[in-house]
């Protein structure tokens, strides 16, 4: 498992966002967080933030969390979404590559120890993230399209969580 651990394997995992809390980040020494948006924050049928994520965007940004977003997603998708919002955002990212990440970091004037990438997938974002040499998290997907090549990633993604799961279990067990 050592690529596999190393590239795919996201450093803390959740089941939403609204596990995360400002406290949670700030003792990780996460200031900045540079998120996917399609299901990690809204469903794909959601154009908009929906009054609850902006509650909890708005928690991030009263605690001084930075935020910017980088999406895979059409540039009309993304504009959309983020309107009104005073952060920085990508469309069309083509995660996993880092390029975005690397690029959004930057604009906000952040290191890469205090920055965090977060997401719902291992291929796009979690590797984007290890790529960009920051720290990952991953949340459970709000509500996954079933498309056959989604199918396809979903089934890839299974043996790689359970390691992952096995591992962290382990670890805790171990004290
Ligand atoms: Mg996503």
């Amino acid at each position: 498992m050592g690529l596999i651990s190393r590239f795919f394997w996201p450093d803390i995992r959740f089941k939403n966002i609204y596990e995360i809390t400002p406290q949670l980040l700030s003792d990780c020494g996460i200031r900045a967080v540079i998120s996917d948006i399609d299901n990690t924050l809204v469903t794909y049928d959601d154009p908009s933030p929906t009054p609850e994520v902006r509650r909890w965007l708005k928690s991030m940004e009263d605690a001084g969390i930075k935020f910017a977003f980088v999406s895979n997603n059409s540039r009309e998708r993304v504009e959309t979404f983020c309107e009104g919002m005073d952060c920085c955002f990508f469309a069309d990212c083509g995660k996993p590559s880092p390029k975005h990440i690397l690029e959004a970091l930057r604009q906000m004037g952040e290191d890469k120890a205090n920055a965090a990438l977060l997401g719902d997938q291992l291929f796009t974002d979690v590797l984007a993230g290890k790529l960009a040499g920051i720290r990952t998290i991953l949340v459970d997907p709000i509500k996954d399209v079933m498309t056959p090549p989604f199918r396809f990633k979903r089934a890839l993604e299974k043996p790689i969580l359970a390691a992952y799961e096995r591992h962290i279990s382990k670890n805790r067990k171990k004290g």
